[in-house]
């Protein structure tokens, strides 16, 4: 195919060929992300313990999810990326061996509830009720065997995987590779999510009604 047929004969494809393939984001997406059911009602979450693991039933679809660079996320083992959704905090309980719950970190905005035996955690709470997400909890929807969750929409603090140690030299490939499988990287979070943060702000202050 000659550079004319490769620029305007072939059609969108031939100008889209995956490049990065090589480059692994996260378990949940490098094989094709699988699709958002529309009647999706949720599913149980369970920990990595091969015996009592942790179950916390999450009985609704979860929204914005995303795949997370942050360094306070719950990983897989070897993902640069986490994979993280909400969901009101009404629908989410924990079902089996509460138990072995504990709070990772009690002084962050984020309250993350971990398994004390393999380190999953479980959900995220916030008990600030004047923060911008209070009344959401954060979960990892790949604890759930389940199919039909909501897909990752797009990447989140992408340069803080820098702060985990990836080298600044594959920041190029990672958001290429973020591209390529339309989860368009942002170094905070989504401008939609920003911006319901800075208006739960302006309107504390009153700088908007
Ligand atoms: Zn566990
Ligand atoms: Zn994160």
């Amino acid at each position: 195919m000659g550079l004319f047929d490769k620029l305007f004969g072939g059609g969108d494809a031939a100008l889209s060929v995956p490049k990065y393939t090589h480059v692994k984001i996260h378990p949940q997406v490098d094989n094709g992300i699988p699709p958002t059911s529309p009647d999706f009602g949720g599913g149980k979450l369970s920990c990595k313990c091969g015996n009592d693991p942790v179950v916390v039933e999450v009985s609704a679809q979860t929204a914005h999810n995303h795949v997370c660079g942050c360094t306070k996320c719950w990983k897989p083992d070897g993902a640069v990326f986490s994979q993280i959704a909400v969901v009101s905090r009404d629908n989410v309980a924990v079902k089996q061996n509460g138990e072995k719950l504990e709070i990772v970190d009690p002084e962050a905005a984020i309250q993350r509830y971990a398994c004390k035996e393999c380190g999953t955690h479980m959900y995220g709470r916030i008990e600030n009720t004047n923060h911008p997400f209070h009344g959401l909890d954060f979960v990892h929807t790949e604890l759930s065997p389940d199919k039909g969750w909501a897909a990752p929409e797009f990447a989140a603090f992408v340069s803080s995987i820098i702060e985990s140690g990836v080298e600044p030299s594959r920041m190029d490939e990672i958001r290429g590779r973020l591209k390529e499988i339309k989860l368009e990287p942002y170094d905070a979070l989504s401008p939609p999510l920003m911006d319901a943060i800075a208006t739960h702000v302006a309107k504390q202050s009153g700088a908007v009604k």
